[in-house]
């Protein structure tokens, strides 16, 4: 009953759909900027609305405000080539969304991110548990 309002609204609302739209982009990333990793609160166009870019989600990914206040109007490959942050995993995972394959960004996004300890700490345990099962 609710659902079929809230879609209702939609259709007569289109901002409250492109509120939608943008929250789910930052859900994608888990609310981190695609190029640096830090926590994304904008909306970035990877080709610039001034150069014909579309407000599609293939050409627009979540950014922290830095990112994008330093991108502007520059192509968004050429720009983040340059930066300190640069990781070519990231720029491939952009490449990804771009091509709207947005799994495939994910992944490459998570490559990307530094290892957590917990992971490391059990990949270690199960080669303990080899080794035990040669001894024996
Ligand atoms: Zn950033």
């Amino acid at each position: 009953m609710h659902n079929r309002d809230a879609v209702f609204l939609e259709d007569l609302c289109p901002k409250l759909r492109n509120r939608r739209w943008r929250k789910s982009l930052h859900q994608f990333t888990g609310h981190s900027c695609i190029y640096c990793g830090k926590s994304s609160e904008s909306i970035d166009h990877v080709l610039p609305r001034s150069r014909g870019g579309l407000s599609i989600t293939e050409n627009c990914v979540p950014a922290c405000l830095s990112c994008n206040g330093s991108k502007t109007d520059y192509d968004a490959f050429e720009w983040y080539r340059k930066q300190r942050f640069y990781d070519p995993r990231r720029s491939m995972a952009i490449r990804a969304w771009t091509d709207g394959d947005i799994r495939l960004a994910l992944r490459l996004l998570k490559w990307a991110q530094p290892k957590p300890i917990e992971s490391l700490k059990n990949s270690k345990s199960r080669s303990n548990d080899d080794y035990s099962w040669q001894a024996a």
